[in-house]
């Protein structure tokens, strides 16, 4: 391609890079801008959806107009459409109290009771002056876009509250599955990771009591139809497990698991567990343990994959480590324009480019709404996307993108297929005059053009890629 690209007039230097969005290579393009006084820049590889940004920064760090950048998108239209032929490619969730699962808690891995800082921290947001909070309510309708939101909040008596506001953070959070296997529901010694915490926390007599305990692990986590790891739950049960040891350093513990997934220095906590006596047996998703009932006592039956024969163990207490679900985040998902990933997380815009970001401006995530992640990544997260929306909040006045929608009333014809198809809520058909017309919001729109490919009429185009310049694209391709 830089062979070719070298052939081409008017080009005054072509380079291939290993990573072209690199801070090198960036480096690299500015220092080209300098020496060879450029005056447009084309880069050929990944996709301009994650990637323009970055290089259009580039070029106005360059001291160039960052809209004569172009994007050949090698990656989305090429490589992908040729992926096997490479050759020819180069339940309503709101709450009635601040703080969510972290109240349930007992520690973090490190030993950090939660508790205590969450009660800090709501009476922080509660007694702040400029922090209002709505507790009981649901978002019933909402508008706008970056800098200018508007949100109805309904409450339990169906009255409702308009809020006009510059950003949103999405942490609508996450909770346990339920299982309806391994006698949960039906036997009060079977519990769920946060029900033993809260056990813990509260002294209770059945932890006081018991000799034994057996946790189960992957609960209703990395099946078909929840293939994802929840994360925290591996450490979870080996830091009950020496929560456990530490109350009675005598009592059997078993932990039965698929993977460990103590990543990072939580490895230490399992190495600690093996130490004191923690017994680690592995199971096969074709092969789940058994837990019964028998002579009044609980029984789990799993199969030792070294020996090869099931073993029994009696149990005073079981946790099950089961998988973490979102809430229902659809309705926001619809009310908003965000996106939201199969299994009912919220995606972000780009994993690294903007990991708290949605591809909607003005829109940020953090914690367990994304997907599953232990209270610090949490807290980092929300520090994130406070600051990301802080930054809009700060500014008089909000630079958007050239790159929008035009509308020609003229040829509109108001049959709304635009506002059907624009995923971002960024173009509207309203009435002027008993005349229907499509209107779009600049700062709602993302360029992606959408509306301009599917308007029967044409009466859209997309400023700096009309059709005369798309078609004057294709005919030098030709
Ligand atoms: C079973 C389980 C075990 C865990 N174990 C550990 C662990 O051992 N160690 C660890 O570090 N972390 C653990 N975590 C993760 C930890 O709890 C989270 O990282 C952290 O508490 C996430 O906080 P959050 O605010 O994102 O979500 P949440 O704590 O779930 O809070 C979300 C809040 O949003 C509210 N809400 C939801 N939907 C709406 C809506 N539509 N409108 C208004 N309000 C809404 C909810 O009522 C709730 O108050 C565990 C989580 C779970 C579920
Ligand atoms: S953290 Fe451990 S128990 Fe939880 S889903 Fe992942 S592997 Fe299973
Ligand atoms: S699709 Fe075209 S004709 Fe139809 S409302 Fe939108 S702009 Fe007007
Ligand atoms: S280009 Fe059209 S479809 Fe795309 S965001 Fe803008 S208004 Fe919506």
């Amino acid at each position: 391609m830089r062979a070719y690209a070298e052939t081409l007039p008017n080009v005054v230097v072509a380079d291939r890079n290993l990573f072209t969005c690199s801070q090198d290579t960036q480096e690299k393009i500015k220092e080209y801008i300098r020496e060879y006084d450029l005056n447009r820049v084309v880069v050929a590889s990944c996709t301009p959806r994650t990637h323009e940004p970055l290089f259009r920064e580039t070029l106005r760090e360059g001291a160039l107009n960052k809209y004569t950048f172009e994007m050949c998108n090698i990656r989305d239209q090429c490589s992908w459409v040729h992926r096997d032929d490479p050759e020819k490619a180069t339940e309503n969730e709101k709450g009635d109290r601040l703080g969510g699962q972290a109240f349930n808690l007992y520690a973090t891995y490190k030993g950090d009771k939660i508790k205590p800082y969450v009660e800090n921290l709501v009476e922080n947001v509660n007694d702040h002056p400029l922090i209002h909070v709505y507790l009981n309510t649901t978002v019933t309708d909402a508008s706008g876009f970056v800098g200018s939101f508007a949100s109805t909040l309904t409450d339990d008596n169906g009255e409702k509250k308009e809020l006009e506001h510059g950003a949103i953070i999405m942490a609508t959070g996450g909770r346990p599955y339920k299982p309806k296997e391994y006698l949960y529901g039906k036997d009060p010694n079977v519990l769920l990771s946060l029900e033993l915490d809260q056990k813990i926390m509260k002294g209770s007599d059945r932890i006081r009591d018991a000799r034994s305990a057996v946790f189960i692990q992957c609960v209703g986590s990395r099946i078909p139809e929840r293939p994802y790891c929840s994360k925290v739950c591996c450490t979870h049960s080996i830091h009950r497990a020496l929560t456990l040891k530490s109350l009675h350093p005598d009592m059997q513990i078993y932990i039965l698991y698929r993977d460990i997934r103590t990543f990072g220095d939580r490895e230490v906590l399992y190495a600690e567990a093996r130490d004191k006596g923690v017994l680690f047996i592995r199971y096969d998703l074709e092969n789940k343990p058994r837990v019964e009932k028998e002579n009044g006592r609980l029984k789990v039956t799993v199969t030792d994959h070294v020996l090869q024969r099931p073993l029994e163990i009696s149990a005073d207490i079981i946790c099950l480590a089961t998988g973490i679900l979102p809430s229902d985040n659809i309705p926001l998902t619809k009310l908003y324009k965000v996106s939201a990933t199969e299994e009912g997380f919220f995606l972000e815009a780009h994993m690294k480019l903007r990991p708290v970001d949605f591809a909607t401006d003005g829109i940020f995530l953090a914690g367990l709404c994304h997907y599953p992640k232990p209270i610090e990544e949490s807290i980092a997260q929300a520090k994130a996307a406070s600051a990301r929306a802080a930054a809009i909040l700060m500014k008089n006045t909000i630079e958007i993108e050239p790159i929008v929608s035009v509308v020609n009333p003229e040829i509109c014809r108001g049959c709304g297929t635009c506002e059907r198809v624009c995923p971002f809520g960024a173009i509207h058909v309203i009435e002027v005059d008993g005349v229907k017309k499509a209107q779009n919001t600049p700062a709602s729109c993302k360029g992606c053009g959408l509306c301009a490919a599917s308007c029967p009429s044409k009466a859209v185009d997309m400023c700096h890629f009309s059709q005369h310049q798309i078609r004057a694209q294709i005919c030098a391709l030709a």
